[in-house]
């Protein structure tokens, strides 16, 4: 499986990359932000799985969530969006814009590895 982590905090990528490689997963690439993202696809890296944080200079996590959807070339990657408490009762748009699943952050390894395995299937 191949995972995608797109966060502005690199603390936050960090934490995520220390939990995902314990899962035994060892392909994990890092966007900075969702134009970063975006052009990491479009250079056809394969990529099965992303966690997508919401507030991002540059490009946020719904804007790259909706210019994804756009390409039928893509529709096969699972989006785990990330969010904070407070962006919760966004989900719903999330979800609508192609997001499979979502994750409160801060997060325990449990959730996340909940969260991969579900989507994984
Ligand atoms: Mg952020």
């Amino acid at each position: 499986m191949r995972v995608m982590l797109v966060d502005d905090s690199s603390t936050m990528r960090r934490i995520e990359k220390t939990q995902i490689a314990a899962m035994g997963i060892s392909e994990i690439i890092e966007a900075e932000n969702g134009e970063e993202a975006l052009s990491m696809l479009q250079d056809n890296m394969p990529i099965d799985v992303i966690f997508l944080d919401w507030n991002m200079p540059v490009m946020n996590g719904i804007t790259f969530l909706r210019k994804m959807r756009e390409n039928p070339k893509y529709a096969s990657v699972k989006v785990i969006m990330c969010t904070s408490e407070s962006e919760k009762s966004r989900v719903v748009e999330a979800l609508q814009a192609g997001a499979h699943n979502f994750i409160v952050k801060p997060f325990t390894p449990e959730v996340l590895r909940e969260r991969l395995e579900k989507v994984g299937k």
